[in-house]
């Protein structure tokens, strides 16, 4: 059992690959794995799926796991040296190949690109440690400018902020990796630079509901287009690793606060990524700034946030996630806290659904419930308990595997896969059982909700409040 509602991804790679480091950073608090399509070869991959399915399996929770797709990202090409020096003020030719192998070039084998840059177009090299400004473009090649000095070596990230560029959202790496992704049955998909609503509904058509969409907003172009893009996905992050290259570092809380109350509007999960604690890829505690920014997205109302580098190539693997969710607990005991701020929204006709769920929000809260379970076939009852953001835990009692991995995601939701009820007395027998084996103490309230007649899906229409221990 957690001692927080918000939750916790890892990014996994060498570093927490092995069987018994992913059982470390588990108990230490990951709720959701992240597997980073841009490195490691499928062959590794599938053993660490196996790896987290033995976990879940042993400790009978669901987990959930997340394969997220390089997308389109551009690189530099190959130097014949393995790398240039820049020099401040020194021009550069940007080709498609380094065919030439000189020191004045710079290869980029993406004509799509070569081909929409003009004069005065910015190129971020190397997550924006490097800098080079477009100067000339004629028939035959493009001028840049540095505008930093630095090494600049092979396969290094680019980004031209602002520009959409004309290209697919799916490589044909991604379009493979997806369907490696979706053989070995993971619950999401995320989808890397996201550009415009087209680009998750090109990949919604080849996943075909097998897997749910998280849509990673890191260029400008989505951020202008966030509604459409979070109606369309099953959940969103903030992935400030790039956004942060792509746009100012003054804009990027502002996007992210933005991002995040849209999702709770809409009911969306939403993730806030990357350099999170990020001194812990070495030192063994974070900055205090890293704490708070950990705190802040907390507050804000996040469903869960993520280590990248932390956990995949950091030192401290388990350390990290300990301390992340010793911050989360923090932050959850402040009642001030936008974590328990309802999605609650003015809506033209309720629900029978809707009006349980904001029922068990206020129940919970007058009558001090230590827990709800919802039975869920679908999962729609405990993803709008969630989204209500009810002063107690939710566990979401469903017989479906799939759902109850999904549901990991969820903000202070507990999913537990469980055999359908069938009648009333064992509905409320169930949820006793549930609510004890889920740190519920004798004598607690908790909510119960349900769908009857039972098994049914779709339905929910019933609630019962009872006390642990107590059964009447
Ligand atoms: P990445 O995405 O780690 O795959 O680049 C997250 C981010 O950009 O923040
Ligand atoms: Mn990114």
């Amino acid at each position: 059992m957690r001692n927080r509602l918000c939750k916790i991804v890892a990014t996994i790679g060498p570093a927490s690959s092995s069987p018994s480091m992913l059982r470390l950073i588990h108990d230490a608090g990951v709720d959701i794995f992240r597997l980073n399509m841009s490195h490691g070869g499928h062959d590794k991959l599938r053993t660490v799926v196996q790896s987290i399915r033995d976990i879940e399996k042993t400790l009978a929770t669901p987990l959930a796991i997340f394969a997220d797709l390089q997308g389109p990202k551009i690189r530099t090409g190959a130097f014949a040296a393995g790398s240039i020096n820049l020099k401040y003020g020194g021009e550069y030719r940007l080709t498609l190949s380094n065919d030439a192998a000189d020191e004045d070039t710079i290869p980029i084998p993406h004509k799509e690109l070569l081909d929409v840059l003009e004069p005065g177009d910015i190129l971020k090299l190397d997550d924006g440690k490097l800098q080079i400004t477009v100067k000339e473009k004629t028939e035959r090649h493009l001028i840049a400018r540095a505008d930093t000095p630095g090494i600049l070596s092979d396969r290094k990230g680019i980004n031209v902020p602002g520009r959409r560029l004309p290209i697919s959202a799916m490589t044909d790496k991604d379009r493979e990796d997806l369907a490696f992704a979706l053989d070995l049955n993971v619950e999401y998909i995320a989808l890397s630079f996201v550009q415009q609503p087209d680009d998750v509904r090109e990949a919604a058509e080849l996943i075909k509901g097998r897997a749910g969409i998280i849509s990673k907003i890191e260029k400008p172009s989505a951020v202008e287009r966030l509604d459409e893009i979070i109606e369309l996905s099953d959940a969103i992050m903030v992935a400030r690793g790039d956004l942060g290259v792509e746009c100012a570092p003054e804009d990027v809380p502002l996007i992210q606060r933005r991002i995040i109350r849209d999702c709770r509007t809409a009911g969306k999960p939403v993730i806030v990524a990357t350099h999170m604690l990020e001194s812990m890829v070495e030192s063994i505690a974070p900055t205090r700034a890293e704490a708070s920014d950990v705190s802040t997205a907390v507050y804000q109302g996040a469903d869960a946030v993520m280590l990248s580098a932390e956990t995949a190539v950091g030192r401290h693997p388990p350390t990290a996630v300990a301390i992340m969710d010793r911050i989360i607990a923090a932050t959850e005991k402040d009642d001030e806290s936008g974590s328990y701020k309802s999605a609650e929204r003015e809506a033209e006709t309720y629900t029978t659904a809707d009006a349980i769920t904001l029922s068990a929000r206020r129940i919970a809260e007058v009558l001090d419930c230590s827990l709800a379970v919802a039975y869920t076939k679908t999962g729609s009852t405990a993803r709008r308990l969630s989204r209500d953001r009810p002063h107690c835990r939710v566990i979401a009692a469903t017989p479906d595997e799939k759902v109850a991995r999904q549901l990991a995601l969820y903000w202070g939701v507990q999913p537990v896969v469980t055999e359908d009820i069938s009648h009333f007395h064992e509905m409320v027998e169930k949820a006793d059982t549930l609510a004890k084996t889920h740190g519920g103490k004798d004598g607690d309230r908790i909510i119960i909700i349900a769908g009857y007649p039972f098994g049914k899906r779709g339905r929910t229409n019933t609630l019962k409040i009872s006390r642990i221990g107590a059964i009447e």
